[in-house]
């Protein structure tokens, strides 16, 4: 029986070797040096699949690959139908922050109900989290490079993903609120849980040796 494990590449796949590891899973290929999306392991029955990040919960759900992880902010984004989440794996830490132009009053504008224009990716968490304010907001969806949108007049802040802060600091950008602390789960396909359970159980449970947490049941 196969297993099928979806990553993207980059900062999830190299923060995710070391878990591979103690499963006992080695990749034969590095994907950011190869072309190829379906790379073998020295497993005979588990490959890995390298797909967008975002994708990671879409191939899940729809069993074309029966584990995956992805960043808290994208699973926010997907939904999560269809997905069981076992474990934060503590792994591409990082903060949802609404960031606005240095000097910008962000709590008057706030305070004085007008509307405020927010630029993201992330147009679900962004909604949610003004709605809880009850700030009105107009989302303007973007797909990268948000720091410019609030420089060009594209919006009034912007909704992103902090690490350092050094993106905001070089385009004279400050966060001005915390909405989420951001870390990659390990999603598994409902259905491959079941069908696939003596598979999948080693992985989850050696995942979870390497995070120091049970895995939930
Ligand atoms: P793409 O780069 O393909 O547009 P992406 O930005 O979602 O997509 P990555 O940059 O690989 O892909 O990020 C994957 C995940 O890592 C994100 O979903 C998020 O959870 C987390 N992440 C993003 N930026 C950072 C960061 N600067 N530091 C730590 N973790 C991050
Ligand atoms: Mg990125």
């Amino acid at each position: 029986m196969t297993l099928t494990i979806a990553l993207s590449k980059g900062r999830i796949f190299e923060e995710t070797l070391p878990l591979l590891s103690a499963a006992g899973i080695v990749p034969a290929e590095d994907p950011d040096a190869s072309r190829k999306l379906i790379i073998d392991t020295n497993h005979p029955d588990v490959r890995l699949v390298i797909v967008r990040a975002s994708d990671v919960p879409t191939y899940v759900q729809y069993g074309a690959a029966d584990l995956g992880i992805a960043g808290r902010d994208v699973l926010i984004e997907h939904g999560g139908s269809g997905l069981y989440h076992p474990l934060d794996l503590d792994i591409a830490r990082c903060r949802m922050m609404v960031a606005a132009p240095e000097g910008f009053d962000y709590e008057a504008a706030v305070r004085h109900g007008a509307r405020l224009k927010v630029a993201t990716k992330y147009p679900r968490i962004a909604r949610e989290h003004f709605a809880r304010k009850g700030v009105h907001v107009d989302i303007i969806k973007l797909y990268g490079s948000m720091e410019l949108a609030p420089l060009v007049g594209l919006s009034d802040v912007i909704v992103d993903l902090v690490s350092t802060g050094g993106t905001l600091r070089a385009n004279k950008l400050a966060a001005v609120e915390h909405i989420l602390d951001i870390s990659s789960r390990l999603v598994v396909n409902q259905a491959a849980l079941k069908l696939k359970h003596d598979a999948i159980q080693p992985v989850l449970d050696a995942f979870a040796r390497v995070v120091g947490e049970a895995p939930r049941r």
